[in-house]
């Protein structure tokens, strides 16, 4: 099936307890594109202003199968920045600042090439921006959304009416437990499928994700990582997204099994994308790693 995404394209200052990065290549968009691209072709739907540095241009350009005809250039605009700090838990993190730049001006629009998307991921943006992409994609089967804190409480009630609107969601434990009330990944889970999804996965960093739908629930393990893999964890749920997305553009199917396999890769692409720096570690990924990382997965988590 065809795979559409939109979302950010950002310049991201990352400070870990360990070492910082400045200027580096990110956004909601960009890890989940770099990450789907491993199981499937891509289409990128993003706007960035005419400061994009050359070799984020360049690096994303680098992921065959990222199909960039949907990212605009916009003269005048600034690129959307964030900078964010992380803790000695790497599933805590400060925001040190968002600049929203071109994000605050009008979004791009869906190429006439990409309407024909039939699963369809609104990445991380203004909850009003992800809503007006819906009917520009009129051949989608499977639309799903990410948000977080930021929109959750400066947006609440336009996440509402996407809610109503997309059939399955991607959230982490707190930001699920911001819309919901609820700190249990589970009820969270079931609060959210009352607002309208299908389906919502929650994912719960280091502990890995639950799948919770109309007729049942699913869990899947973090894949364990040493403390001193842990480099920079930003991306991980963006490139997770990536890997179960792909993976239904892969099987070209929307069946609650086919999006429980999904979380495997997701969980193998997003535990590649913390062993380094932005999309550094992705840039140099090797098919044969994912596919050796996969088998081994399921061996750890075997039981029966
Ligand atoms: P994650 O670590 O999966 O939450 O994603 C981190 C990426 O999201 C970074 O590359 C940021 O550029 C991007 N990002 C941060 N804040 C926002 C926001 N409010 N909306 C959209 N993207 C964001």
């Amino acid at each position: 099936m065809r795979l559409a995404v939109t979302g950010t394209i950002g310049i991201d200052t990352v400070y870990t307890p360990r070492d910082r990065r400045e200027g580096a290549p990110g956004g909601s968009a960009a890890y989940f594109s770099a990450a789907a691209s491993f199981m499937a072709p891509v289409r990128l739907v993003a706007v960035v202003g005419d400061d994009w540095p050359a070799e984020h241009r360049a690096a994303l350009a680098g992921f065959a199968g990222v199909d960039l005809a949907g990212l605009e250039v916009r003269p005048g605009a600034r690129t959307f920045a964030w900078g964010g700090k992380y803790a000695d838990d790497p599933n805590v993190r400060e925001t040190m600042f968002t600049q929203v730049g071109v994000l605050e001006e009008r979004p791009p629009v869906v190429p006439h090439d990409f309407r024909d998307s039939e699963l369809v991921f609104l990445a991380n943006t203004h909850p009003a921006v992800q809503l007006g992409f819906i009917d520009q994609f009129p051949s989608r089967k499977l639309v799903v959304a990410d948000t977080m804190n930021l929109w959750i409480q400066t947006a609440h009630s336009e996440l509402m009416d996407l809610l109503k609107r997309v059939d399955g969601v991607i959230l982490n434990d707190s930001e699920a437990a911001m819309i919901t009330g609820s700190k249990n990944p589970v009820t969270a889970g079931r609060g959210i499928l009352e607002h309208g999804p299908s389906f919502a996965i929650v994912k719960k960093g280091e502990h890995g994700a639950v799948l919770i739908h109309r007729d049942g629930l699913a869990v899947i393990p973090a894949f364990p990582a040493d403390e001193s893999q842990v480099i920079d964890p930003t991306g991980a749920g963006d490139a997770f997204a990536g890997g179960v997305m792909g993976a239904l553009a892969k099987s070209g199917r929307t069946d609650m099994a086919a999006v429980q396999d999904g979380m495997a890769w997701g969980t193998v692409l997003a535990s590649f994308t913390i062993e380094a720096f932005g999309l550094e570690r992705l840039q140099a990924l090797q098919k044969s790693e994912l596919l050796q990382r996969h088998a081994r997965m399921r061996d750890i988590a075997r039981f029966g």
